[in-house]
């Protein structure tokens, strides 16, 4: 029997949604440009307030803001939003882009979701508050609306010895409350599937329960520790979030750039291609950790 055949099931799925927009104004996202779209967005949702009908369940305020004291203790309650920042600013006149990738309930509301970044968009988004107009929904990339769990098991059949990781956003990972200022495969690994177990725990049907995933982590943590970095070129980039309520600055600087690994790479290919979805690290509903992930020669 092949591994693949006994892959936890998340029961978890997604919807990237990819937005296109045309700039009425300068469009400026600033240095941390998906905090500037949770900002933005999450101002035009309180203004419309919370839906009757879909609060607290599926809620978009309520999804991006709610806490839970009764949620693994210790551990910050996963969103089940992300945002792919891929442009950092327009000039008036052309089009720019980025993606929202939901989760679980949040995939139900994706109306909601729509309504609010076309609200942002003319209420304007980052410095200056730069005025858009939605032009295009579409399904983004890597998948769209699919069955990850299914889309995972696919790319671990590929047979590769070498994977590349591109880093599109800050990279900000911590072991042991440190933060990690080289890339680091096992350490990446292990927040993957701490954070693949949180949002399968909270929003999906998972086959696995909290102590099962520790050890799922642990495990392929050490396979991650047997690979060989063969290449890479990363730099650190500073960013921050500002809160417009308190002033409070949130740092959300991380790794970026490219980095590519040899050798028995195959068991790690479900969890990475769940990245590419999920992202990994800090701040993923800011942006952070979205990567990329190429198999076979880098080239
Ligand atoms: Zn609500």
């Amino acid at each position: 029997m092949r591994w693949t055949e006994t892959f936890p099931r998340t029961g978890l799925r997604a919807r990237r949604l990819w937005f296109t927009l045309h700039a009425r104004d300068p469009v400026d996202l600033g240095s941390s440009p998906g905090a500037a779209l949770r900002g933005a967005l999450l101002e035009a949702l309180a203004e419309r307030g919370h839906p009757p009908a879909s609060c607290p369940a599926t809620c978009p305020l309520c999804l991006l803001t709610a806490s839970d004291p009764a949620w693994l203790r210790g551990r910050e309650l996963p969103r089940p939003v992300t945002i792919e920042a891929a442009s950092r600013g327009a000039r008036p006149g052309e089009s720019w882009q980025f993606g929202l990738t939901l989760l679980g309930p949040a995939r139900e509301e994706h109306a909601g979701f729509c309504a609010g970044v076309a609200r942002a968009a003319e209420r304007g988004i980052g410095r200056g508050r730069g005025r858009s107009t939605l032009v295009a929904v579409g399904d983004g990339p890597p998948f769209g609306e699919r069955d990850i769990d299914d889309q995972a098991v696919a790319a671990a059949v590929w047979p590769s010895a070498q994977l590349t990781l591109l880093f599109h956003s800050p990279l900000r990972l911590t072991a042991g409350r440190q933060l990690v200022h080289q890339v680091d495969l096992a350490v990446l690994v292990q927040r993957l599937i701490e954070r693949i177990a949180a949002l399968s725990l909270r929003y999906g049907r998972p086959e696995l329960g909290w102590e099962e995933w520790q050890a799922l982590s642990r495990s392929l943590a050490g396979q991650a520790a047997t690979i060989r970095l063969v290449g890479e070129n990363t730099r650190w980039q500073e960013a921050f979030s500002t809160s417009c309520r308190s002033g409070r600055r949130t740092p959300l600087g991380g790794i970026v750039g490219w980095a590519c690994w040899e050798g028995a790479v195959e068991p790690l290919l479900p969890w990475l291609r769940w990245g590419e979805v999920l992202h990994v690290g800090k701040g993923a509903v800011k942006g952070n950790g979205w990567f990329g992930l190429v198999l076979g020669d880098s080239g």
